[in-house]
């Protein structure tokens, strides 16, 4: 997983927006439940961010779908 902004903004910092996260009576982190895919946005702009690491794989399962098509 590589997160970025689209509007690039330089904080690189994120926020975990669709997940139930668990904490303790003392309000301690414990655990966080997806919901369904991970979705973060960033702190700055509020943008939806964007994985960069998922695009190699995603363009390799296309070939690779493309590829059973043709055969
Ligand atoms: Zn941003």
């Amino acid at each position: 997983m590589f997160l970025a902004c689209p509007n690039r903004c330089s904080t690189n910092r994120f926020e975990l927006w669709n997940a139930s996260v668990f904490v303790d009576s003392a309000g301690r982190y414990l655990d966080y439940k997806v919901v369904d895919a991970p979705l973060y946005r960033c702190i700055e702009c509020g943008s939806p961010a964007v994985d960069l690491g998922e695009v190699p794989g995603t363009m390799a399962a296309d070939r690779l779908a493309k590829l059973r098509r043709v055969a």
